[in-house]
């Protein structure tokens, strides 16, 4: 049984259906008739069911993969512009009562040093993201009810949104922790959280098993509709990712749109981002352990095919993949960085403690794109595109439906375009050096001319006001 509207895990992913459309794509894909119409429609900007893009990924036409990938990078510039935003996460906790086997800080890791963060070292290490330049931070925990509970996490929100340092804090915090109730939903939702994150890791349930042995996150079910009771909690941005390499890809790639479509279907609004991350290596994870990981060339199509069938979502890569990939897939529909990343507990300021050996060992996973957020920045503006600091939507309350209504009317651009150059001349003033202050400084002229006369005169009073010493100017 398929039933997109059920919160039912089982009934929105259908083991049956997958395997279903898994056939029917292949089959599907033969049909160079049958590609071609499917190509044309994504054209169009309006998206694809999860068995026509099945489709597109089963075919092996080198023609058709360079129109997709062309189609791709054209609908992100339409729909978001070549604003790309930045952000960073921030580690809080690595304690966890889980045993995903993929995962460094799983349970029955004894190699690497647990630690928590205090409030007083979250205040520093915002401190120290703040004077890189950020604005917009994804929290990571693991799950632990004595060392984590959520009173924890609300307290460590608040810590953040509270500190100030020079010109910087952080607008956004979003965030990623283990599912949960509808009650602590609602928590998180009072507390000002931007959008929730949770990876389904696979949608394959015997494979779930298996990498999930014991813990709380084994309940597929639960885990699976998570989304559903952050809905229903009154959180209405959430975003989705699978980590490709743990299952079979085509099997994901059709899980995690299945999810989509139930999430539309249920209430009005898709997911507001998706990430993309692939198995890598990380201390006491062994590759060679993950016999579906997926090359680069796979890697891309599934990331050009995503962008064409999910217009309206954000799409994340981390800092897992290493600078030439990220700059592949940027051309790809990628709308959101990392930059300047740590993913160990207290990554950007702790120094490590005679007891311990090194803060690198507290690492989630191995960071393949090392280059600090200034870099990332500069590396942006020589390729064309603006980086991006803005939280305007979130700030004005433009979330869920409201935000998905104005990006299917393709009214968000203008928004993220403005918004995208305002932030970057903050930016610019506040940590940047003269060589890429010069470079921004320029691409913002260029991109203030191509804005239509409303919002370019709007976007001209900010800027003056940005120079002039203002802060946190939103359209
Ligand atoms: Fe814990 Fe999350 Fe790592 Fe699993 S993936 S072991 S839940 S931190
Ligand atoms: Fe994101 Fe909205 Fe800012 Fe665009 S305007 S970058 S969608 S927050």
């Amino acid at each position: 049984m398929y039933r997109v509207d059920s919160t039912i895990a089982e009934e929105f992913i259908s083991h049956e259906h997958i395997l279903q459309s898994m056939d029917d794509a292949r089959e599907a894909a033969q049909n160079m008739d049958v590609v071609r119409q499917i190509v044309d429609k994504a054209a169009l900007g309006g998206g694809l069911s999860h068995l026509e893009a099945a489709t597109l990924l089963e075919c092996s036409d080198g023609e058709m993969l360079e129109r997709i990938f062309k189609i791709a990078g054209e609908i992100r510039d339409r729909i978001y512009g070549n604003r790309i935003v930045m952000f960073a996460p921030l580690y809080l906790s690595n304690h966890c009562i889980n045993s995903c086997t993929y995962c460094t800080f799983h349970t029955n890791n004894k190699q690497i040093n647990r630690r928590k963060l205090s409030q007083e070292q979250i205040k520093q290490e915002v401190v120290a993201l703040a004077d890189m330049g950020h604005k917009r931070l994804a929290l990571e925990l693991g799950e632990h009810p004595l060392h984590a509970p959520l009173e924890y996490l609300l307290e460590s929100i608040k810590t953040i949104y509270s500190t100030h340092h020079k010109n910087g804090a952080i607008r956004r915090v979003n965030v990623n922790i283990a599912a949960t109730t509808v009650e602590n939903y609602e928590r998180l939702r009072d507390a000002g959280i931007g959008t929730y994150i949770l990876f389904q890791e696979t949608y394959n349930k015997e494979c779930y098993k298996k990498f999930h042995p014991r813990g709380p996150k084994s309940d597929y079910a639960y885990h699976t509709e998570a989304m559903d009771r952050a809905m229903a909690g009154g959180i209405d941005d959430v975003g989705l990712g699978v980590l490709f390499g743990l299952g079979a890809y085509l099997y994901d790639f059709i899980g995690l749109l299945m999810h989509a479509e139930h999430l539309e279907a249920s209430y009005g609004v898709g997911p507001h981002t998706v990430s993309i991350p692939r198995i890598c290596a990380g201390d006491d994870i062994e590759l060679s352990e993950f016999g579906e990981a997926i090359d680069d060339a796979t890697f891309k199509k599934i990331v050009a095919i995503l962008r064409i069938t999910l217009p309206y979502t954000g799409m994340i890569i981390s800092t897992r993949e290493p600078q030439k990939m990220r700059g592949e897939l940027l051309k790809l529909g990628i709308t959101q960085l990392s930059g300047g990343s740590k993913t160990s507990v207290g990554g950007y300021t702790m120094q490590t403690p005679e007891h311990e050996t090194p803060t690198e060992d507290t690492e989630q996973f191995e960071i393949n794109d090392t280059r600090t957020l200034e870099e990332i920045t500069s590396w942006l503006l020589d390729n064309n595109h603006i980086p991006s600091f803005c939280t305007a939507c979130y700030r004005r309350g433009r979330t869920g439906e409201e935000f998905m209504s104005m990006v299917k009317d393709g009214k968000i651009v203008k928004c993220c375009a403005a918004n995208a150059v305002t932030t970057l001349k903050e930016y610019l003033i506040d940590y940047a050096s003269l060589e890429t202050k010069l470079k921004g400084f320029r691409m913002i002229e260029s991109e203030v001319l191509k804005l239509d006369d409303k919002v370019r005169e709007l976007t001209k009073s900010n800027l003056v006001r940005v120079e002039k010493g203002e802060r946190d100017l939103t359209i």
